[in-house]
């Protein structure tokens, strides 16, 4: 039988539960009201031509580059921030190499890093999931070609400081340093800006959460002036789609849909996290779009009858450290109200908040 390569082989499978998502979509930190109608605008104005031509992403990329305060040679658009992790595992690592990842976290630095036959390294978070700066900078060793760090963290909402991730770059000069910023709009905090000044510091920027385009598969890699052409070499010119490019642009623009929409999302952050904590529910602070939340043994009971109920929640039990918890995406103030409602009925049909307290 035809083998894989031994690194691809020893791979486990990432099958996101994406069948059957009707309800309330809690479970993927998607944005739960949908893009700018200037968006779907632009959509309705494609023609037979457009999608005839192979799609040109340069005009773009310098759009993109102005909005971050870049220039064109430090954007590259790519197929989602799965596309950046990959072209980076690609761009830098070579069998043996060490890849530090920050744990729990976004499990497609792991596959990625893994299929290039890397060994990927993990550093776990404290138990209250704050970020283990002492740990990280500890694991750095010349081996080191990689460290992925998703500030704010998934599935934890935990943040690393800007000046933890430049104390990072700092300490490994041979390492190319991923911040994942896929939630930096419920956040704030950027490096963006510093990476002028490090040969080694990549952001990326996906189109996925809150701008609402999961399904056009839009993501940013933006990166130091000289590394920037060795990840394009990499890279297909075409895996961004005409319909993705013909739309960036005024999804941008309506800077006024995104700040609603997150200031919805920071305000019911706060009423789902009174809530929880009023039905005796342990969830930690967070500064992205969703909440991580002990549910204790019933953890897949939880679930199931969030669903019941048309609430779909994410089950994050078996990530490193998250025995018993469960991710809830935070949506706009309506589905917050609906979403409170239906915790209340679970956690009394299950007699949660007693188990965990007592
Ligand atoms: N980074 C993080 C931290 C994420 O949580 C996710 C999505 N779950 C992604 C990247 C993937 O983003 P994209 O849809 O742009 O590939």
């Amino acid at each position: 039988m035809l083998r894989a390569r031994t690194a691809v082989q020893d791979l486990p499978e990432y099958h996101p539960p994406l069948a059957g998502r009707d309800g309330l979509r809690l479970d993927f930190n998607e944005n739960t009201e949908g893009c700018s109608p200037r968006v779907l605008q632009q959509l309705r104005k494609i023609t037979a031509d457009d999608l005839a031509r192979y799609p040109e992403r340069g005009p773009v990329e310098a759009v993109v580059a102005a909005h971050l305060g870049l220039v064109a040679e430090q954007v590259l658009l790519t197929n989602g921030v799965d596309e950046a992790i990959h072209l980076l595992c690609e761009t830098y690592l070579e069998p043996l190499d060490e890849v530090l990842v920050v744990t729990p976290t976004f499990g497609m630095y792991e596959i990625y890093a893994g299929a290039t036959g890397a060994r990927v390294v993990r550093v776990q978070c404290a138990a209250d999931f704050r970020f283990p700066l002492a740990k990280v900078l500890d694991g750095i060793h010349p081996a080191t070609r990689l460290i992925a760090v998703a500030s704010p963290n998934n599935p934890t909402g935990t943040v690393a400081d800007r000046e933890q991730l430049l104390q990072i770059a700092r300490a490994a000069p041979d390492a190319a340093l991923l911040v994942d910023e896929a939630y930096v709009e419920f956040h704030g905090e950027t490096v963006v800006c510093d990476i002028d000044s490090f040969d080694n510091l990549f952001v990326t920027r996906t189109f996925s959460k809150a701008y609402g385009l999961a399904g056009l598969r839009i993501g940013i890699l933006a990166g130091p002036r000289p590394q920037m052409p060795r990840v394009r070499r990499v890279s297909s010119p075409y895996s961004v789609n005409a319909v993705a490019l013909a739309v960036l642009p005024a999804a941008l623009a309506d800077s006024d849909h995104i700040s609603c929409y997150v200031a919805q999302v920071k305000n019911g952050r706060q009423r789902v996290q009174g809530a929880l904590a009023a039905l005796g529910l342990h969830s930690w602070p967070s500064q992205a779009n969703f909440l991580l939340v002990r549910i204790g043994e019933k953890h897949h009971e939880f679930v199931s009858a969030m669903r019941q109920r048309a609430v779909l929640v994410r089950d994050r039990s078996s990530d490193p450290g998250c025995a018993g918890c469960v991710r809830i995406t935070i949506g706009s103030e309506v589905q917050t109200t609906q979403l409170i409602a239906a915790l209340g009925e679970v956690v009394r049909e299950l007699e949660l908040g007693r188990e965990v307290t007592a």
